[in-house]
């Protein structure tokens, strides 16, 4: 959601790329790009005929830009009126564009044990993460973030019946930057299913849902070095899955020295610290994305924890001294492509 993740697109799609072009001429390949969610989003479709893979790549770029229209934290849209509203506590027609995320979002923040916390708007817009390029200004005042984790908004504050909501916390605020672009590309390849396309990728940025097959081998994607220019390590996927990473590098600013980002601890209304990165992989967009996010928070001691109460079965999070944290499962999907090899933990997770 940021000038900050071309980097990472790149990394990613130069190799979807190159293993694309090496099937063409039997597996017709067909793909488009567009920006959306603030990054480059691109849709390749695998044997289908060009006219019908070309109409469903514009359909879904349209739907991508209704999503990032209606689901923007800070621009007017269905999202803006929502929040609003929910601050005045009294009843309303909540549109049915944004209803979903509500539903979505209140489950996984209930399975991150509140780590992932799309009811923190007003935390987020406090450290200055709502508006497209961030001023250089200090961090706020210890005092103003105190108030706000004092007043606890939580997905659990909502009441919603039929198609009526209300907050019974005027401090709720919805921001659904954590997992929007996971949910939107659920979305999209939803959509490239009912017109009967099985076989698709769709990379926003770096972070992907595949289905199908993809060619003759699997699909060989690259996980940006949170501390380098190049690509970290790669892994392979195939069916479907998709793959989200959170990054401390995606969106900062710099104080007197000291990075602040955007990922934030709703327990401490401050930056989550101790992370660089972390990549979950998971049937569902969705999912993966919220997940990626409240695994960033639980951090080197709580992860594990978090990862099983959600149901996600491949995590490797970056620590910040650059040691690698994996479970099994990840382990044996995970190459390493730097130069040298990271320190690597791999830590079982009890059965989900
Ligand atoms: P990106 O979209 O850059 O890959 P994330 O998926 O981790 O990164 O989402 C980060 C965004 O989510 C922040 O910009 C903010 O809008 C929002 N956010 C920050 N902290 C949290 C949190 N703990 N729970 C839910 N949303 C958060
Ligand atoms: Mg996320």
């Amino acid at each position: 959601m940021s000038g900050m993740a071309g980097a990472r697109s790149v990394a990613a799609l130069g190799l979807a790329t190159a293993l694309a072009a090496s099937c063409a001429p039997q597996q017709r390949v067909h793909s488009g790009r567009f920006l959306a969610f603030g990054t480059l989003v691109e849709v390749t479709i695998w044997g289908t005929d060009e006219r019908r893979a070309h109409q469903a790549i514009h359909a879904v770029e349209q739907e991508f830009r209704f999503m990032h229209r209606t689901w923007h934290a800070w621009r007017p849209g269905a999202l803006g009126r929502v929040n609003a509203l929910l601050a005045t506590t009294e009843w309303f027609s909540v549109p049915p564009s944004v209803r979903p995320l509500i539903v979505r979002g209140t489950e996984l923040a209930e399975t991150s044990r509140g780590l992932f916390n799309p009811a923190i708007g007003k935390l987020v817009e406090l450290w200055g993460f709502h508006q497209d390029e961030r001023p250089a200004e200090p961090p706020p005042e210890p005092g103003q973030i105190a108030e706000l984790v004092e007043q606890a908004p939580r997905m659990t504050d909502l009441e919603l019946e039929g198609i009526r909501l209300r907050s019974r916390n005027s401090a709720v605020q919805l921001d659904f930057g954590a997992f929007a672009k996971g949910y939107g590309v659920d979305r999209a390849i939803e959509l490239l299913r009912q017109r009967g396309i099985d076989n698709a990728v769709i990379n926003a940025g770096g972070d992907l849902r595949a289905i199908g097959r993809h060619g003759e081998r699997p699909w060989r994607i690259g996980i940006r070095d949170p501390r380098g220019p190049g690509i970290l390590a790669s892994l392979e996927i195939e069916g479907d899955e998709s793959v989200f990473t959170s990054g401390d590098y995606e969106r900062y600013f710099d104080f007197e020295g000291v990075r602040y980002h955007h990922i934030l601890d709703p327990r401490t209304g401050r930056p989550a610290r101790g992370v660089t990165s972390v990549t979950v992989i998971h049937n569902q967009g969705a999912a993966a994305d919220a997940a990626a996010t409240a695994l960033f928070v639980a951090g080197v001691g709580q992860w594990r924890d978090i990862a099983r109460s959600m149901g996600i079965k491949f995590v490797m999070l970056v620590d910040a001294s650059g040691h690698v944290h994996m479970n099994p499962a990840m382990a044996e999907r995970i190459r390493f492509e730097g130069e040298e090899t990271p320190p690597v933990t791999v830590t079982v997770t009890d059965p989900l």
